[in-house]
């Protein structure tokens, strides 16, 4: 018996299964869903979905035709309850038990809430899946006030769609900056910047203490020192957890996220975890890494394929995230260590376009391009280099140069 089953049918459960047949893999490949919907783009949801602009036909990452040319079962809207890496199976809600030889937990992460008063009232949304963004696009709107809580890639995106659509955003941060965990300051700077030209009201070291409702539905959201800012409708985009459950509950070793090693093999035998849900030891030497990205998926989905059919391990590329806000494209490769000092250099106009390169000790270890297709490319290939001249400095009009001591990326 050699049929693989996958538990999670989001971007990194349909790559898993797709390369296990590049592979020319011969055993049975089974992905089990939770949401009744074939894998679809989630990057898109608070993006050009939510504005409108991408029909709901067009977010699936493949037809179904697909999945069967290439002989996968697709077990949609059904749920795994439990698996035993001593039994090898899996079982579902409906009672229904599968064997495995191997499995691939792929199970992403979950919006996270806030546990505050109020955290109940209608007009509070989280957003993860499609329903969330069917729901919240029907809620956003010309004149619409919307608060979004957090400053981080979703709510900023969230706050750029939103103001497309002509509703009124504030947007309410704990911390002094926006993207405080995930860019460097001066990318953050050009994207608040920018956010406040389009009318966004950013509130920076601001807390959210309570939600303020009138007959169940919410009409403020409280902040620490009294005030109170209305809102018809209120985004909490404070991060997401990964699904640890069934790992842990199997006796699978987890922090937060599923430890996985290069292979993507957890502490469970022909047990494997990648995407959301995973921290995953790429064994480069950085150490293990949980970011929610599209390409970290896809190169865990890889590596988990390559292992299970036997195939050499493939190599792992940079870290790569996008973000499209109004007409800004950002990109970012590359890591920073947490706590690690780096030094920032610009590389054009914090205005237009530009690039910041991000080293430490001389060396690079990422890049932020903005609307800056070219630089980033020539850039992202110098990463793990030794670079004295980024340490002489290529800056542009609003030449900065800091050091400072910054978080772990995404
Ligand atoms: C709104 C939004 C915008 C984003 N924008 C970007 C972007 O611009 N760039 C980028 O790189 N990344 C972006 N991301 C992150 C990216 O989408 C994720 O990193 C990626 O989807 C992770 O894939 P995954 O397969 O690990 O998890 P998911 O795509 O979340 O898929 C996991 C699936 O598993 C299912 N599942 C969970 N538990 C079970 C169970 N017990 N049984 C059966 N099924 C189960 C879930 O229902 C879900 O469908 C964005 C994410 C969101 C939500």
């Amino acid at each position: 018996m050699r049929d693989v089953v996958i538990i999670g049918a989001g971007q990194a459960g349909a790559e898993a299964a797709l390369a296990l047949r590049q592979l020319r893999y011969r055993g049975g490949v089974t992905v089990i869903g939770a949401e009744d919907l074939l894998p679809y783009s989630r990057p898109l949801l608070s993006k050009d979905f939510l504005i409108g602009a991408l029909p709901a036909e067009k977010l699936p990452l493949r037809t179904a035709q697909a999945y069967e040319r290439a002989d996968i079962t697709m077990r949609l809207g059904e749920t795994v309850v439990a698996l035993s890496p001593e039994l090898k199976t899996v079982t579902l809600a409906s009672g229904e038990v599968l064997h495995y030889a191997a499995c691939i937990l792929a199970a992403g992460a979950s919006a996270r809430r806030i546990l505050l008063p109020g955290d109940d009232l209608e007009g509070i949304y989280t957003l993860r899946s499609r329903v969330d963004a069917d729901r919240l696009r029907a809620a956003l709107g010309s004149g619409v006030r919307l608060v979004v809580l957090g400053a981080g890639y979703l709510g900023l995106e969230v706050a750029a769609s939103a103001r497309k659509l002509g509703s009124e955003v504030t947007v309410i941060e704990a911390t002094p900056r926006v993207l405080g965990r995930s860019a460097s300051e001066l990318t953050a700077r050009a994207l608040a910047r920018r956010h406040q030209r389009e009318g966004v009201d950013l509130r920076l070291g601001a807390a959210a203490v309570g939600f303020i409702g009138h007959n169940g539905k919410v009409r403020a959201v409280g902040l620490r020192g009294g005030e109170e800012i209305a809102a018809d409708v209120v985004v909490i985009a404070v991060g997401a957890n990964p699904e640890t459950g069934l790992a842990k509950a199997a006796g699978i070793r987890c922090d937060h996220g599923i430890l996985a090693d290069a292979d993507a093999r957890t502490s469970a035998a022909d047990v494997y975890a990648i995407g959301d849900c995973a921290l995953w030891d790429t064994g480069d030497g950085r150490g293990a890494l949980r970011l929610e990205s599209v390409q970290m998926a896809s190169q865990g989905a890889r590596a988990a394929a390559a292992a299970i059919a036997g195939a050499p391990r493939p190599a792992v590329k940079q870290p790569y995230f996008w973000s499209n806000q109004y007409d800004l494209k950002l990109q970012i490769a590359g890591v920073i260590p947490a706590g690690q000092v780096t030094e920032d250099v610009l590389d054009g106009d914090l205005e237009g376009a530009f690039a910041v390169k991000r080293s430490a000790n001389g060396r690079l270890l990422a890049v932020e391009a903005v609307n800056a297709p070219r630089k980033y490319i020539e850039a992202q290939l110098l990463i793990g280099q030794s670079l004295p001249q980024f340490a002489r400095g290529e800056v542009g009009e609003y030449s900065f140069r800091a050091t400072r001591r910054d978080q772990a990326n995404r």
